[in-house]
């Protein structure tokens, strides 16, 4: 199934087919019933029934191409030192070149100006802007910005994104020789096991670096429980996998919580994309569902990022 995915080229047909049904008519019902429903639910929980064939052709096909001639082998690369470095250096350029940046600064409404122009409400106070480029989750435009007509608001509402909850652990000892574990079981707290210093090795960091990561509903009770409800969670799940572990492995635990992380990929959504220059004037829009058939990653977000200034500038 994997490797037939990389010599379909044209996605378009999968658009109205459920992942599911494509799973199942291609590696069958068992396959389906102990692999792929754990792990798509895992990802969209209620919604794992809707997610369009695209989305799983899409997942197979860059995990194909990751591998060499060696497909027992996967290569993956790593910005040595984080993605907060290309982030330190934007800021750098952008402060630069004379721009400006209000950090830690929420935006809270936005609206057109008698004069035409957009005031932007935030918790620092307003401000006018000739045009606006929105990058968070369509939803949240929805949200903040007035003046948008029923029927626009209501396709950027339908875009549902899931949540992420993701445990960093520094710890005394190695959990397993793996870099990437996925565990395929209903009902377990994580979906992902990553030991990152298997990865890039132990370098300086003093701890063998740990992520468990799970994408759920953001209604889901687990995503809005306390930083230790879901650390013990966790690491219960963890104690099932490696019988060894123990609790006094751990130097550091740090929560984070993402609630747009995931968009949902259903069946027949790309009639339902928003194109990066909404109805109203001076107003664009770049988020992760116009990245489609793509699934969400930095490198689509920076493409996306570049494709929006255009546009922008050119108008
Ligand atoms: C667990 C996890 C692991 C991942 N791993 C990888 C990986 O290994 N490689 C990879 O390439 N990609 C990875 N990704 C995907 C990658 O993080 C995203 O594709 C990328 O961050 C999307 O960029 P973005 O700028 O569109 O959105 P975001 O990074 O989500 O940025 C949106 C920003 O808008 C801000 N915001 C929201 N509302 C407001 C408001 N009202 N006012 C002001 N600001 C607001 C948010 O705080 C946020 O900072 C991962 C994602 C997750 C969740």
């Amino acid at each position: 199934m994997v490797l037939r995915s990389g010599f379909i080229k044209d996605y378009r047909p999968l658009e109205s087919v459920r992942a599911k049904d494509w799973i199942i008519n291609r590696s069958g019902q068992e396959a389906y019933d102990k692999i792929w429903s754990p792990l798509l639910k895992s990802k969209f929980d209620m919604d794992s029934d809707l997610v369009s064939g695209t989305w799983i052709w899409n997942k197979f096909k860059l995990r194909g191409s990751s591998r060499g001639e060696n497909i027992a082998k996967e290569q993956l690369g790593y910005l040595d030192g984080g993605f907060i470095l290309l982030i330190e250096r934007l800021i750098e350029k952008i402060r630069q070149n004379g721009g400006n940046l209000l950090l830690e600064n929420s935006v809270k409404s936005m609206a057109k100006s008698q004069d035409g122009r957009w005031e932007i409400s935030s918790e620092k106070g307003r401000s006018l802007f000739d045009k606006v480029l929105f990058t968070a989750a369509p939803e949240i435009l929805a949200n903040s910005c007035s003046g948008l007509s029923q029927e626009y608001r209501a396709a950027l509402r339908s875009i549902k994104y899931k949540a992420n909850l993701c445990l960093a652990l520094e710890l005394k000892e190695s959990l397993s020789p793996y870099y990437w574990i996925t565990v395929a079981q209903e009902g377990f707290p994580f979906v992902l096991v990553i030991e990152h210093t298997n990865l890039v090795g132990l370098r300086g960091y003093g701890s063998h670096i740990i992520y468990l990561s799970r994408y759920l509903d953001a209604s889901d009770p687990l995503f809005s429980a306390s930083d230790s409800e879901i650390e013990e969670k966790f690491t219960d799940g963890l104690k099932r996998i490696f019988p060894d572990f123990e609790a006094d492995y751990i130097k550091k635990a740090t929560v984070s919580r993402v609630r747009y992380a995931q968009p949902v990929v259903k069946i027949g959504c790309s009639e339902n994309i928003p194109d990066i220059e909404t109805p109203l004037d001076g107003l664009f829009l770049a988020s992760m569902p116009q990245i489609y058939p793509e699934d969400r990653g930095l490198n689509y977000a920076v493409r996306l990022g570049r494709q929006a200034a255009d546009r922008l500038i050119r108008r």
